[in-house]
């Protein structure tokens, strides 16, 4: 029996400067949703303190003391945003119906989780949230960005365009997303993977309300190598290539100068040896790229990602 119970995943790093007003517009948005009926009195927040080393748990313990619409989980240690982020969403799946996951520093409108449940309720299982525009990052985040976005589905990665993990998940979704047991988790590539009926809501992203940005550029080149490594070996496919093409090209001159030596015996014997040798290295990165396809197979084998899920299934119908 659906109950609607909603709840809110929100990863925390040293977030003690921010929380306080988090806390508060949850609290409101909460209200709303659950005064108009929107979502179950049983709906919650949950942070998930990702090993901070200031008072952001404290914090949270304090409030999920004083008020039942918050609860917590605390990892161990600092195991970053993603983790933080699957650790929360395994752990609510038992409890919800559907889960939204935030960050803490309200850069993303929260208004935005009327329209996902709204379009939850008309069957999605998973609705991405994407921000209309990048006007209020810097100029180097919005390039790194969207460059990032756009070499990902070069490379054959199904992921939403400008959509970071601000989305809503069905239980149902969450429960098939415990099938992928990766430990490199991108997971604004999983889901896509995982499939069901989605949808878009846009929204206005903000500036960080207060404190600095817990994601430095080597973090973000960090996510970035996570995501194309996770789900491509397009890397291994340039490696062959380069190799295919430095062989072939290479043969060809070597024939060429083997040729005019053979007429006139006293020329480019250097040039000979050179495309030799160029030859020779080419066929090496070709065959590094061979066994690399292999072990890109093995990689993926490794994985054991579910070959397949049913959504729907007529046999059971009642009728078998
Ligand atoms: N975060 C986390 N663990 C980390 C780094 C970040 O749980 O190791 C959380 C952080 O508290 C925030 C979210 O991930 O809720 C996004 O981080 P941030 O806002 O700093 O990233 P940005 O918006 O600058 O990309
Ligand atoms: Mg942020």
């Amino acid at each position: 029996m659906m109950k609607n119970i909603l709840y809110i995943v929100i990863p925390c790093y040293n977030e003690e400067e921010v929380l306080n007003e988090t806390i508060k517009v949850m609290k409101k948005k909460m209200h709303e949703l659950i005064k108009k009926k929107e979502i179950s009195k049983e709906s919650k927040v949950m942070f998930v303190n990702d090993g901070s080393s200031d008072k952001t748990w404290q914090m949270i313990k304090e409030i999920s003391r004083k008020n039942s619409l918050f609860t917590g989980i605390s990892l161990s240690h600092n195991r970053g945003h993603q983790n933080a982020l699957v650790a929360g969403l395994l752990t609510a799946k038992d409890y919800a119906d559907m889960v939204v996951s935030i960050d803490a520093d309200l850069q993303d409108d929260i208004n935005a989780i009327d329209l996902m449940i709204e379009k939850y309720k008309n069957g999605c299982e998973i609705v991405y949230g994407v921000r209309n525009s990048r006007k209020k990052d810097s100029f180097f985040k919005r390039v790194t960005a969207e460059s990032f976005y756009k070499i990902m589905m070069k490379m054959g990665v199904d992921i939403v365009y400008n959509h970071a993990d601000y989305r809503l998940t069905s239980k149902r979704v969450l429960e098939e997303f415990t099938n992928y047991q990766e430990v490199n988790l991108f997971l604004r590539g999983i889901f896509p993977l995982i499939g069901f009926k989605s949808d878009i809501v846009y929204y206005e992203r903000g500036k960080r309300f207060a404190g600095e940005s817990k994601y430095p550029l080597k973090k973000m080149v960090a996510l970035a190598w996570d995501g194309i490594s996770s789900f491509s070996t397009s890397p291994i496919k340039i490696i062959v290539y380069i190799g295919l093409w430095q062989t072939l090209i290479s043969f060809i001159f070597l024939v060429i100068f083997v040729i005019l030596n053979l007429v006139n015996y006293q020329t480019l014997k250097i040039e000979s040896i050179v495309s030799l040798i160029i030859f020779l290295s080419g066929l090496q990165t070709l065959f590094i790229g061979i066994i690399g396809e292999y072990v890109g197979k093995i990689y993926f084998e490794t994985k054991k990602r579910p070959r397949f899920i049913i959504e729907e299934n007529l046999m059971d119908d009642g009728r078998k």
